[in-house]
């Protein structure tokens, strides 16, 4: 017989056994310890959901008609062929399996660029500007593939679910409290400027998708010295008004710069790998 007492006991218990057994999963790129309570098939499967009705807000700009469009189609290829290379090379293909990879130009002033978990990519017009060029928009594409593989999202998603839903089941949290769930993945992972409030990814988390994205950029056969350009053309694009989205979720300082700077020798050995 169970008590109502033994039952919230038992039911705590094995949400800490859940909790503490799902954090302990390895990240495959870093081989770091990471929180992730939430399924990355299952955080994939909903942004797959959320992409599609992003894409019927924001529709895709032609290849056939853009030279844009085919520019961020082009440097995407490249970016996933070099991680498909690394991955390979460390006997770990198959954490690739759930990425169906596509590479968006879509048409929309905001200052922005995303990569949702299984591999959707999404640049807005509103960057190409700042970007300028293609290896500037390798360096922020590399960035953003490697927020989708370092499982940034997934972990301030994770940690966003315990904190309202005491660690429900992504499933579970969907079929109870939908709208809220969706609002915490788009949070989480830095899409739509509709949602508000746009968390600023951590230091650490920035300064991850620096260093591996410079990696892909230049095994991609781009110039990863481009990113401190890029970067203080961003700081200028926030001269007016308003500040640019992707400035808001990849906040700008000093340390970045100076980090930067030191990945860059690394990033350059993988040129021609
Ligand atoms: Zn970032």
């Amino acid at each position: 017989m169970h008590t109502p007492k033994s039952i919230a006991q038992s039911s705590l218990l094995s949400l800490i056994f859940f909790v503490f057994t799902a954090s302990c999963t390895r990240n495959a790129l870093t081989g770091k310890k990471q929180l992730t309570i939430l399924p990355e098939s299952e955080v994939q499967s909903l942004a797959s959901a959320q992409y599609v009705d992003f894409i019927k807000k924001h529709p895709v700009v032609a290849v056939q008609n853009s030279t844009q469009a085919a520019m961020v189609k082009r440097v995407g290829e490249r970016i996933t062929a070099a991680v498909n290379r690394y991955y390979a090379g460390k006997n770990a293909s198959g954490v690739l399996n759930g990425y169906k990879w596509e590479y968006n130009l879509v048409n929309d002033p905001a200052v922005n660029a995303w990569c949702m978990p299984g591999g959707k990519i999404v640049v807005y017009s509103g960057l190409l500007p700042v970007s300028l060029n293609e290896n500037a928009l390798a360096v922020v594409m590399g960035h953003e593939v490697s927020h989708a593989l370092l499982q940034h999202g997934n972990q301030r998603m994770s940690g966003s679910m315990l904190q309202q839903f005491g660690g429900l089941t992504l499933a579970l949290a969907l079929s109870t409290k939908p709208a809220q769930t969706k609002e915490l993945f788009l949070q989480a992972y830095g899409i739509g400027s509709e949602v508000g409030v746009m968390l600023p990814f951590s230091r650490k988390h920035e300064l991850e998708a620096d260093r591996y994205g410079l990696i892909w950029a230049a095994m991609a056969g781009y110039d990863p010295q481009e990113a401190l350009a890029f970067w203080d053309r961003m700081e200028k694009a926030s001269g007016g008004q308003q500040v640019p989205d992707f400035l808001r979720t990849h906040p700008n300082d000093a340390v970045r710069k100076e980090k930067i700077k030191s990945y860059l020798p690394e990033a350059m050995s993988y040129k021609g790998k």
